[in-house]
Order: C-alpha cells, then sequence, then structure tokens
C-alpha cells in the first residue's frame, strides 16, 4: 500500500522542529496517526538529522581524522574549512561561523615513521600541547589535523606553530615537518582586530 498524499520531507521536518503553524501541525499529526509509510519516513528523518548532530558534535574534539569523515561531513551538509599549509611554510588562516570542521592538512613523509606525535607551539616555539602517538598510515601524503571548532571560534588572532615528530625504529625523534598558521579572528569578539 502506498500513501496517495505522502506528506513531503520539508514538512515531516518542520514538523519534527515544531515549526509549522498549529493548522498544519494538526492536519500532519491527523496523516501520521493513520499512515504508516509517512510515520516510517518521518523516523528516517529525524535518525539522520541525529547521524547530521552527531557528526556536527565530532568537530568539537581536537583530534587526528582521514579524509572518508571529512567526506562524510560534507555529505551531511557541514562545512569544512582546511589549510594545507606546505612543510616549513605558513598559511593565513581564519574560521567563520558557518564553519563546522577547521583541518590542517600536513604533508609529509611518514614512510620511516614507527610514531609520530604532534607539538603545538606558540610562535617562539615553546610546546604547548603534544598529540603523542597518533593515527597514521606510513603510505599517506599527510595527516589531517582537526583543531577543535568551538575553541577555534573563541581563539583571539595568534600565531601557531605546528612540528611533526617522528620516531624511528631506534626511537630517536627526527622533525618531519614544520607548519605556521597565522590566524585571524574574523568573528566579533575579544582579540578581532580593530
Ligand atoms: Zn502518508
Amino acid at each position: 500500500m502506498s500513501c496517495p498524499t505522502p506528506i513531503s520531507a520539508a514538512i515531516l521536518a518542520d514538523y519534527w522542529l515544531a515549526a509549522l503553524t498549529e493548522a498544519e501541525e494538526q492536519a500532519t499529526e491527523e496523516h501520521l496517526f493513520a499512515c504508516d509509510e509517512c510515520g516510517a519516513r518521518l523516523r528516517e528523518i529525524i535518525a539522520l538529522a541525529e547521524e547530521v548532530r552527531r557528526v556536527a558534535r565530532a568537530g568539537s574534539l581536537r583530534m587526528v581524522v582521514n579524509d572518508s569523515i571529512l567526506q562524510r561531513a560534507a555529505n551531511e551538509g557541514l562545512h569544512v574549512r582546511e589549510y594545507a599549509p606546505p612543510p616549513g611554510g605558513a598559511v593565513q588562516c581564519t574560521v567563520t561561523a558557518e564553519d563546522d570542521f577547521l583541518i590542517a592538512r600536513l604533508a609529509a613523509n611518514l614512510s620511516g615513521a614507527k610514531r609520530v606525535d604532534l607539538s603545538l607551539c606558540n610562535e617562539d616555539g615553546v610546546e604547548h600541547l603534544r598529540l603523542p602517538d597518533i593515527p597514521f598510515h606510513a603510505a599517506a601524503p599527510a595527516i589531517l589535523y582537526q583543531e577543535s571548532i568551538p575553541w577555534a571560534k573563541a581563539m583571539p588572532s595568534n600565531h601557531l606553530l605546528v612540528r611533526m615528530i617522528a620516531f624511528d625504529a631506534t626511537d630517536r625523534e627526527h622533525l618531519l615537518g614544520e607548519y605556521h598558521f597565522h590566524h585571524t579572528r574574523s568573528l566579533p569578539g575579544p582579540g578581532s582586530p580593530p
């Protein structure tokens, strides 16, 4: 049995968000009461919306991600902002209110590494945070570092230096790359340019 007058996905989404007028809401409710098919579609829409929220929440973590996570976020309609400074180079960066993910694509030759650390430093090279033993593939051309998006949105203009450090089979440290991020705050608030 197929519903002769299916409720549109937009109406179902608005129904779930309680964004319909009272008359529309009542009509939708009456239809859903009698129609299992539209009820099943409503459940799908709710599940999709929850998946989008779950993926969006992942943007608040400071972590190493991969291209398939970013592709999934983009498929969900989320906005991924990405910077790819060359090893030893610098990039001008910012973050806007619309961004859901903030990614640094750190190109490096990982082939000889047994373990890789990311060292987050201030502009003088003083480490303030280290992500030890991050996940990586020796054949991958880059590490994708995700900065916490709420943290980045609250950040004043600053200069971040990221060092990628590899440990070889004899536990010796090697600097794989240095990447400079000249962050300009574009959101209003403390630390924004005058
Ligand atoms: Zn129906």
